[in-house]
Order: structure tokens, then C-alpha cells, then sequence
């Protein structure tokens, strides 16, 4: 499975990238937890084509259908986590897994953060962390439904790129969706997150990395330059070892 890979990467890098080591600590303390999460993913919509036709996503929040209860088990083991890596936040996560006493309350507040997933707080930084093993379970049973896809939001779960890959032979950009993990190639350039045609970048000294900025809507894109580099990635584990270009961007002025 790709949580497998995406674990193993982040175990051999850990000694490479001491500086982020607690960082590279939490989330594979997270993949370890959502192990134990048992997710039964329905067949895809019966208007699958249509929905993709349309530029809409197979999933909709209202259809999404998963087991409350351990969701709930796993968020306060999730807060448990994030409380041990971040002492200085326990209280705050406290406060969080309070929110979340109940399957109903859960499912309410996941329903809420599902329209508006990057209201920047504790919680939706949170319950990403909770959604992705649960949608990715989702991008993995429904791959075959997609086709070609030009959109820059995803096609399983509707969400937005955090990460791209360049693609060896051609360049080509190829997105992760930041919810589901689902990965989908585009020859769409400019902003992914507004129509500005055009982005700047800077890259990393070794060049193996862009930082992608729009200065339209001020938001910003991590990519990794599989040209520059003498082997694949996973991007997944990327997306955790480049915390310093998240650091860098939001120190610009970008989010
Ligand atoms: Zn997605
Ligand atoms: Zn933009």
C-alpha cells in the first residue's frame, strides 16, 4: 500500500533530515495510527462519467460514508499524537478532542470542514490528518473511474493541490491532492488556485526543488523536479520533508 512506502521513505530520511525530525516523527506516528482504521469504501456513483464530465468530483461531501465511531477513536488518537510531538499545544488539543466526544459531533464538524477545509486552525490541520487515510481509501478503490483530467482541483474529493511533481520525459505537472493523496497528471500550467497564467519560482541550491508562488492570490505551490533527480519520489513523504519551503512561503507572505 502507498502508506507502507510513504512510511518507509520518512524512516530512511529521518537521519538525513535531523533539523525536521520531529516533524518526520509526527507523521509517522500518524501513518502508524491509521493503520489500525478499517475503511469499507462504497462503489463509485452510478453517474461516475457524468460527474467527471461536468468537472465535478466523484465524491461529495454529503455521500461520503464512513464509521463515525472509529473516526472519533482515531481523532482523539490523533490529538494524543500531535499533543505529545507539540507539548507547547496540549492544551489547545485538549480543547479539540473535547469537540469531539461524540460520533455526531464528529460527523458535523467534519461535514463543516469538508466546504471550507482550509480555515486556518488547529482543527483542520487536525482533521486533514484524519480525512486523508479515510478519502485515500476513496482516491484508491475509485482510480479507475478517472480518465483524463485538466481541472486543478482533485478529481475523487474535489480538493486542492499541496504538492506537484515534474514529470521526467515531459514536465508535465503532476499534482497530490492534499485530502486524499490521489495523484493526477496536468498539462494546465499557471495557478492551480486562481486563473493567473502565469506562476514565479524559486528554486532549492540543488535545484531538485521549486517553491511555485502566484502573486495574484497570494497562495503557493511545493514542487519537486523529478528531472533534477536520479530517482522517483513519493510524494507524500515530500510533502513532509519540505516543511522549510512551507516555512519560507508563509515567512513571504504566501498560504
Ligand atoms: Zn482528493
Ligand atoms: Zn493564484
Amino acid at each position: 500500500m502507498i502508506e507502507k512506502e510513504t512510511l518507509a521513505v520518512l524512516r530512511v530520511q529521518r537521519a538525513r533530515h535531523l533539523d525536521i525530525a520531529d516533524t518526520i516523527d509526527l507523521h509517522i506516528a500518524i501513518l502508524g495510527a491509521s493503520a489500525s482504521l478499517e475503511i469499507s469504501v462504497p462503489p463509485p456513483p452510478h453517474d461516475a462519467n457524468e460527474r467527471l464530465s461536468l468537472g465535478q468530483p466523484l465524491l461529495r461531501a454529503d455521500e461520503l460514508s464512513i464509521d463515525w465511531t472509529a473516526a472519533t477513536k482515531f481523532l482523539q488518537n490523533l490529538c494524543a499524537i500531535f499533543a505529545h510531538n507539540y507539548p507547547n499545544l496540549a492544551t489547545d488539543l485538549e480543547e479539540i478532542a473535547r469537540e469531539f466526544a461524540t460520533p455526531t459531533a464528529t460527523e458535523e464538524i467534519v461535514r463543516e470542514w469538508w466546504i471550507d477545509p482550509e480555515r486556518k486552525s488547529l482543527t483542520s490541520v487536525v482533521l486533514y490528518n484524519v480525512m486523508r487515510p479515510v478519502l485515500s481509501a476513496y482516491a484508491r478503490a475509485w482510480v479507475a473511474c478517472v480518465g483524463e483530467w485538466q481541472h486543478s482541483t482533485c478529481p475523487i474529493c474535489g480538493g486542492v493541490t499541496d504538492f506537484a511533481a515534474l514529470a521526467v520525459s515531459s514536465g508535465a505537472r503532476r499534482m497530490l491532492c492534499s485530502q486524499c493523496n490521489f495523484e493526477w497528471d496536468s498539462t494546465r500550467v499557471g495557478c492551480p488556485f486562481c486563473d493567473a497564467d502565469q506562476l514565479a519560482y524559486f528554486a532549492t541550491r540543488s535545484g531538485a526543488y521549486r517553491l511555485y508562488v502566484c502573486d495574484r492570490c497570494k497562495r503557493y505551490l511545493k514542487t519537486i523536479d523529478l528531472r533534477e533527480l536520479a530517482r522517483d519520489a513519493n510524494l507524500p513523504a515530500e510533502r513532509v520533508l519540505t516543511i522549510a519551503l512551507d516555512r519560507a512561503a508563509h515567512q513571504a507572505g504566501y498560504r
